[in-house]
């Protein structure tokens, strides 16, 4: 694949390292004002936005799928499939984790942390969190993580770090 043509009226959002698709997808929709259909519409590939974010990913999103958003986000199809699980590793999608020192380090969802092998933060040495620190909330959708904090109680992911076991 050749360069992405750049889309000049949206926002472009550069994607953190690690980051999972759902965290940047809502991460790019909301300052374009797009809601995940829009999104969807917009890159000619449907529905089906709604249901990455929340990692239903069966069927799996196509190459030619990802070459079409590809050119509305303005990052290349092989960064965004970098974002998707890699193929023949185990994933548990519930529930969401968290690393609230990591987070504090670079605010993003990391797909590594749903890997189901994945139970601690190596680099950290911290177990990873599977609900608020504080008010025990599950962690919504990483799309909608906008705030950085509980949904719930407010209480910043960055802070949880402080109740993370050591591993
Ligand atoms: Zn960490
Ligand atoms: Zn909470």
């Amino acid at each position: 694949m050749g360069e992405v043509d750049i889309q000049p009226w949206l926002f472009q959002i550069e994607p953190y390292e690690g980051e999972s698709f759902s965290h940047f997808l809502g991460r790019f929709r909301r300052p374009n004002h797009l809601t995940p259909s829009g999104l969807g519409q917009l890159a000619g590939i449907g529905a089906v936005v709604a249901r990455w974010e929340r990692f239903h990913l069966n069927p799996f999103p196509a190459p030619q799928e990802l070459e079409l958003l590809a050119i509305v986000v303005g990052v290349s199809a092989e960064r965004l499939a970098g974002m998707l699980p890699p193929k023949g590793i185990g994933m548990q999608w519930t529930p969401l984790r968290l690393c609230g020192a990591c987070y504090g380090e670079m605010p993003c969802h990391r797909m590594e942390w749903q890997y189901k092998s994945v139970w601690k933060c190596d680099r950290h040495q911290l177990k990873l969190l599977c609900k608020c620190a504080k008010c025990e909330a599950p962690f919504k959708m990483p799309a909608l993580w906008e705030d950085g904090n509980c949904h719930r109680c407010l209480t910043p992911f960055a802070a949880m770090a402080l109740h993370q076991k050591a591993a």
